[in-house]
């Protein structure tokens, strides 16, 4: 492949030229937070079903103030009365209980005077008053969301509003999550001399995850040619993703690329003009994508936003992120050739840097709401320039 470095945009077009939509699945809609609805929902019946009280209070026929009405049963939620209102008549009726026989609005409690087995109104009862009507929400057979729609926690209530326990929803990627590398311990181990706590495998299983994806596999390899291409080769026959982090770079210890190029995997990439995440590898088998992270802790949350965040979108059908623009608060120097996401705090509809740059320094990384791209060049960025804000939110 070609030694030179390609631009963020570049290497992203050739990543979306790799993806393709997954097929669609009936998954609970308990299990569908997230996911993009690869059908049309209409409504099974209106809703509401029946026409309801809007109100505590006593449902009767409309008509002048003060009259007194005995009260002939009651309606409560989910348990209608069985009776029909006549003149003279009320039946006392909780919020959301089906409107009886004969009754045309409800008297709040705070309109009348209780006395015993009657009540009289204090006010006038207009027809209609504190009435929901049947079908007001959702009429039956109304399109109530629409094929490509992204299911938040509104679009699930209302799918079960209208009836429905399953959707057919595009599938979630499954992902396989792969740290390497012989200096990384556990959460919570011990550290000898110069090892140190593997979080790459945290965070970009919670990155998969909060991407809608699904980890189906996450693992710790040494520095190991076998132990590597062992790991790789479980990955792929699980994942339609395999993101890994380290041992990607030329050192004697980098077993990546090699057990990937053994396995099959074809290089569409490697090395990107982005700072912090130059040495990105991206392949594939059989559609099954593989991103190469640099094992720095922020070059791998910084180029798994940049490219494995936009494949997963792709794949499981929902929309790119929107491009964003920001001002620069503070003058950022630039690199001479390579475009750096510099981690930023917004205050106001301003950027500034959260601190030091480097790309272990996960502390600064913790502080920032969003990325901001600086583009490669002489000298410095002054503030007030506008730039391109990469939400941290994949
Ligand atoms: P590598 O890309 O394997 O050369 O790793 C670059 C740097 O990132 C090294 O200093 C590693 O110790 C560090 N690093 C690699 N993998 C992880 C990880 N999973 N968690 C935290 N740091 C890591
Ligand atoms: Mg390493």
């Amino acid at each position: 492949m070609a030694d030179k470095p390609l631009n963020i945009a570049d290497a992203q077009v050739l990543i979306a030229g790799h993806c393709s939509i997954l097929p669609a699945a009936t998954t609970a809609v308990d299990e569908a937070l997230g996911l993009v609805l690869a059908e049309q929902v209409t409504a099974g019946g209106d809703v509401p079903s029946r026409d309801n009280s809007a109100m505590d209070g006593f449902a009767a026929r409309s008509g002048s103030a003060s009259r007194t009405l005995t009260v002939i049963g009651e309606s409560r939620a989910g348990h209608p009365a069985a009776v029909t209102v006549g003149d003279g008549e009320a039946v006392r009726i909780s919020t959301g209980a089906t409107m009886p026989e004969g009754a045309d609005a409800v008297a709040p409690i705070e309109v009348v005077k209780e006395n015993g087995e009657s009540v009289t109104l204090l006010e006038e009862l207009t027809a209609g008053r504190n009435v929901r009507l049947a079908g007001e929400d959702l009429r039956a057979g109304d399109e109530v969301l629409a094929a490509g729609r992204e299911l938040g926690p509104a679009e699930l209530g209302i799918a079960v509003a209208a009836g429905r326990a399953e959707l057919s929803c595009t599938r979630r990627a499954r992902v396989a999550v792969i740290a390497t590398g012989d200096e990384l311990r556990e959460p919570g181990e011990a550290l000898a001399p110069g090892e140190l706590h593997d979080s790459n495998l945290t965070t970009l299983q919670a990155l998969v995850r909060a991407a809608g994806a699904e980890v189906v596999l996450a693992r710790h390899v040494g520095d190991d040619p076998t132990a590597t291409s062992d790991a790789f080769a479980e990955a792929l026959e699980l994942a339609d993703v395999v993101v890994c982090s380290g041992g990607v770079s030329v050192g004697p210890h980098d077993h990546v690329k090699g057990a990937l190029l053994g396995l099959g995997v074809e290089e569409h990439f490697w090395r990107v003009a982005l700072r912090p995440g130059r040495p990105t590898w991206f392949g594939s088998r059989d559609g099954t994508l593989v991103f190469g992270l640099p094992g720095n802790p922020v070059s791998a949350m910084v180029t798994f936003l940049l490219f494995a965040a936009p494949a997963l979108r792709a794949l499981q059908g929902r929309p790119q992120q929107p491009t964003q623009t920001t001002a620069l608060g503070e003058s950022i120097s630039r690199h001479p050739d390579r475009d750096e996401c510099v981690r930023v705090r917004i205050e106001g509809d301003e950027a500034f840097a959260t601190g030091p740059q480097g790309s272990h320094i996960l502390s600064s990384m913790a502080l920032a709401d969003a990325l901001v791209v600086i583009p490669r060049g002489e000298g410095l960025l002054a503030a007030g320039s506008v730039i391109e804000l990469m939400s941290l939110q994949p």
